[in-house]
């Protein structure tokens, strides 16, 4: 049965501008000032651990958070029970894909585009149970991304080279600094237009599809061997007569014991006897002290 589990992540740049991961990789644009912003690796394996290891003690739709570090640097991150589910109107996105797809879909409720694909390389190492991504492409990031040249960035609508007054080209994914197509001077673009191309993106969930024995469930098998090998060690030592030292030292006990009860009424005989001899004759004091030893020697048997 495969599990599934929505994420969320954010950290901030050193700007100061929030930064959400909205799917999972290891580094994200920063919007305010088109900085590289990266997340240690380690923090989205743990993240991914967290949900699959407690997956099945979760309540379906229950969700946990978790934050690594302090400060501005601080990456706070959301994990939940939940099939993958469109973020704009909560219809369901399908489930049943075999491992390795890769494709967009459509959401059946409001159109939204989701992207599937498999996990990439270190994921699939470090969490061998992640099986696919499901991540929401926002129209947002698509729009930025995938805008055509001199879009309308509020009043700058068109911004001119401040040195020749030529138009500069302007669309999402360019660097802050472009250079005029005319005179070949820098410009740096300004907050204002810099945000305009770039709009704060919100925090979207991306969902991870897990299947297979999860890596906690790995542990305790093997520490169950582990524990099944030391018992076995032991059995092993039983057979080898290290162990069972206290029953066979009871054994001889036993039969020591019952040898002097014997060796007892075997005495009590020889007395019995020589008494009765005695009674007829002077020469049988023979099978009494007879009788006196063999029933001391009983008696030191059985006490022992
Ligand atoms: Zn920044
Ligand atoms: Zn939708
Ligand atoms: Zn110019």
């Amino acid at each position: 049965m495969p599990r599934f589990g929505a994420f969320t992540l954010l950290t901030h740049c050193r700007c100061g501008r929030p930064v959400p991961f909205n799917r999972p990789a290891l580094d994200a644009r920063c919007d305010g000032c088109g900085a590289n912003v990266q997340v240690l690796q380690g923090i989205l394996t743990d993240l991914l651990l967290f949900l699959d290891n407690e997956h099945d003690r979760m309540a379906d739709g229950a969700s946990s958070r978790r934050s690594w570090g302090t400060g501005p640097s601080e990456v706070s991150a959301s994990y939940a029970r939940m099939p993958p589910r469109c973020d704009r109107c909560g219809a369901t996105t399908p489930v049943d894909l075999p491992e390795g797809s890769e494709r967009d879909l459509s959401c059946s409720g409001c159109g939204e585009a989701v992207h599937i694909a498999p996990p990439p390389q270190w994921m699939r190492k470090e969490v061998p149970t992640a099986q696919l991504l499901y991540t929401a492409v926002a129209r947002a990031d698509h729009s930025a991304a995938a805008a055509p040249a001199n879009v309308a960035v509020g009043s700058a609508s068109v911004l001119s080279c401040p040195k020749c007054g030529g138009t500069l080209p302007l669309h999402g994914d360019l660097e802050r600094v472009i250079r005029c197509h005319f005179c070949a001077a820098d410009v740096f673009l300004s907050d204002e237009v810099w945000r305009g191309l770039h709009p704060v993106r919100r925090v979207r969930q991306w969902f991870v599809r897990f299947d297979g024995i999860t890596m906690e469930q790995r542990e305790r098998d093997r520490r169950e061997a582990r524990l099944r090998a030391a018992a076995d060690s032991t059995g092993d030592a039983e057979a080898l007569g290290l162990e069972p030292t206290k029953t066979s030292r009871a054994t001889v006990k036993a039969r020591r014991r019952a040898f002097g009860i014997a060796l007892i009424v075997l005495s009590v005989a020889l007395i019995g006897g020589g008494v009765a001899l005695l009674a007829g004759g002077p020469v049988v004091m023979a099978p009494v002290l007879a009788g006196i030893v063999v029933f001391l020697v009983g008696i030191g048997l059985v006490s022992s």
